[in-house]
Formats: C-alpha cells, structure tokens, sequence
C-alpha cells in the first residue's frame, strides 16, 4: 500500500442569478445573484475537493460515481456526495493529511464566509480545522472569471495511509 497519496480537482460552473451560492457546504447569503448552475446543489468547491480526493485513491472523477444525467442527483447537496467519497477513501484505508483549496470567482466576495466553509469542510472530514485551507482569489477581471460568466475551484489533497 502507497503510503502517501497527492490528489488534485478543478471544477467550474456557470453564474445562475436564479440559483443559490453554496461553497463548502455553506450557504452565501450575501451572493447578489452570482448563484452556480449546475444538476446537484453546484458547490464547485466541493466538486473539486471530491474529485482531488478520488484522484488521490486513483478512482477516476465525480462524474463516474455520481453521472450529472442521472435524476438520483438533482438538486443534491454535494456535501451528501463528499460523504460518500470519503466512505470511499477510507475504505481504501487513507486519511487526510490537508486539504488546500483556491476559489476563482471576480464575484462576490468570499473572504468573510472562508472561515465558516473551513468548519463545514472540517466537520465533514472530521479533522482539525488547520488541516483544511481555503482561499478565494480573483483573475483581475481576466478570463471567463473576469468576465463574470462562471466560478472556478482548484483542490489539492493529501492522503496517508492509516
Ligand atoms: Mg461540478
């Protein structure tokens, strides 16, 4: 058994102004119409977490376990699905070592609710807070973040073996 696994994730979706902002788990109340579209709840930092996660145990991508066509998901809270990835992980006998998130997003800002989506992520994990980071940067108005089409996030876990 490897004793140390790295795993990376990116995900994006669309800006929907009808929809909800959910990062982490938390609910951004103050998100003015830059809610996520998407088939599940959207929580493109989950979704990148998930999958940095599946890419640590060498299981493929979200889209596999949980296919965005399939009606069981609709609407899902993504923190539902975390849960089922880290049954995953730790049937596969691993831990989390850290979790390091960056939020790409022009808009809203995310600085006051990071706290709050670091306990939502820690109390999923059920690690220490300081095991899990969280940041959110913009692209100084470049790219299609800039252009306030879509939200972006990167994730990089590690793993070690128990
Ligand atoms: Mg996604």
């Amino acid at each position: 058994m490897i004793p140390f696994r790295i795993g990376h994730g990116y995900d994006v979706h669309r800006y929907d102004a009808e929809r909800e902002l959910v990062l982490g788990g938390v609910r951004i109340p103050d998100a003015h119409g830059f809610g996520l579209l998407g088939h599940s709840d959207a929580d493109v930092l989950t979704h990148a977490v998930m999958d940095a996660l599946l890419g640590a145990i060498g299981e493929g991508d979200i889209g596999r376990y949980f296919p965005d066509n399939d009606p069981a998901y609709k609407g899902i809270s993504s923190m539902l699905l975390l849960k089922n990835v880290l049954r995953l992980v730790c049937e596969r006998g691993y831990s989390l070592g850290n979790l390091d998130v960056t939020v790409i997003a022009q808009k809203p800002k995310l600085s006051a609710h990071i706290p709050a989506i670091r306990q939502s992520l820690a109390k999923a994990f059920g690690c220490d807070v300081d095991q899990i980071n969280v940041k959110a940067t913009t692209e100084e108005g470049l790219g299609f973040t800039g252009a306030l089409l879509g939200m972006a996030a990167h994730a990089v876990c590690t793993l070690y073996a128990e």
